[in-house]
């Protein structure tokens, strides 16, 4: 911008000539009370002004109209800044204030995250401390698991290379094979309440002939036994009479007349040992519905 002798120039602002000094700016001479700022429509008399679109403005004016705000202070923007959905935010203004914060430990979150039901979590909340963990091996379940029956979530990779529970189903990893059995494989919850002792079978199964006779079940006058059998004996009790899966089977007494039987009657219930409680009680009323 510079002050210049006439030559009676036309104002570029009013259209008019000038008499006296002007005002040489933007490739056009302007009274010098007609060179304005586009926004507060004040002369502009600093030699310091923007320029947007042919148009002047004080450097002030034209920060407040045109600089980067922040949309959430509308404060100007200088330093580092975010922005999220077309809007931009200064970065503190955006972390405290509109980013998402972790579900786990409250602290913002820039950069990557995790959504679990809704809720953000910083990649590394999640991974060490939300992520459901392998309830074989202990791994973080970041990706497909399976999760069984019983709610139980584990690796894919279990499938198949664990055993399975003989009688529930569940895997059972090394770490929880039952080194006293080796007749089934059986997992811990099913070994915890396995009947294993003619005692424990004895006191199950008179309180559930107790619980049957209250119901108006009868059985026969003769006392029933109850007895606990190896896969071996148990299929030869059995003769071949049932699946090899046959947990349970009724024994009978013979009564006989010159070598000729003339009765048999049942006279108590042989079950497999170490049947989980509730399987064995499973197994006791199915036979007894056979006495
Ligand atoms: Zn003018
Ligand atoms: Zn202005
Ligand atoms: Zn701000
Ligand atoms: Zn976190
Ligand atoms: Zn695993
Ligand atoms: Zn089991
Ligand atoms: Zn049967």
């Amino acid at each position: 911008m510079n002050m210049t002798r006439p030559s009676q120039p036309l104002c570029r602002g009013c259209g008019q000539s000038i008499n006296g000094y002007y005002l040489s700016a933007l490739g056009a001479a302007w009274h010098p009370d007609h060179f304005v700022c586009a926004t507060c429509h004040q002369p502009i008399n600093n030699t310091q002004f923007s320029v947007r679109e042919g148009k002047p403005y004080h450097t002030q004016c034209y920060r407040d109209r045109f600089d980067l705000r922040c949309a959430y202070c509308h404060k100007p923007i200088t330093a580092q800044y975010y922005t999220h959905n077309g809007a931009s935010y200064h970065l503190e203004c955006y972390q405290e204030h509109i980013g998402p914060r972790c579900e786990y430990c409250h602290k913002p979150i820039l950069g990557q995250y995790y959504t679990h039901e809704g809720a953000f979590y910083h990649s590394e909340c999640y991974r060490d401390h939300v992520v459901p963990r392998c309830a074989y091996c202990g791994k973080p379940l970041m990706s497909e698991y399976l999760v069984d029956h019983w709610g139980t979530k584990y690796c894919k990779e279990h499938q198949g290379q664990y055993p399975t529970c003989a009688f529930c189903g569940r895997l059972v990893p090394p770490q929880q094979q039952d080194p006293q059995s080796s007749e089934h494989v059986r997992c811990p919850i099913c070994r915890a309440s396995a009947v294993e002792s003619l005692p424990q079978a004895r006191a199950i199964f008179q309180g559930l002939m107790q619980q049957l006779n209250a119901q108006g079940l009868q059985f026969n006058n003769v006392p029933l036994q109850i007895e606990l059998v190896d896969r071996a004996r148990l299929a030869q009790l059995l003769n071949g009479r049932s699946g090899v899966d046959a947990l349970g089977v009724t024994t009978h007494s013979t009564h006989m007349l010159n070598g000729q039987v003339v009765r048999t009657e049942v006279n108590g219930i042989a079950v497999l040992r170490g049947l989980p409680s509730t399987l064995f009680r499973g197994v006791c009323v199915h036979e007894l519905g056979h006495a």
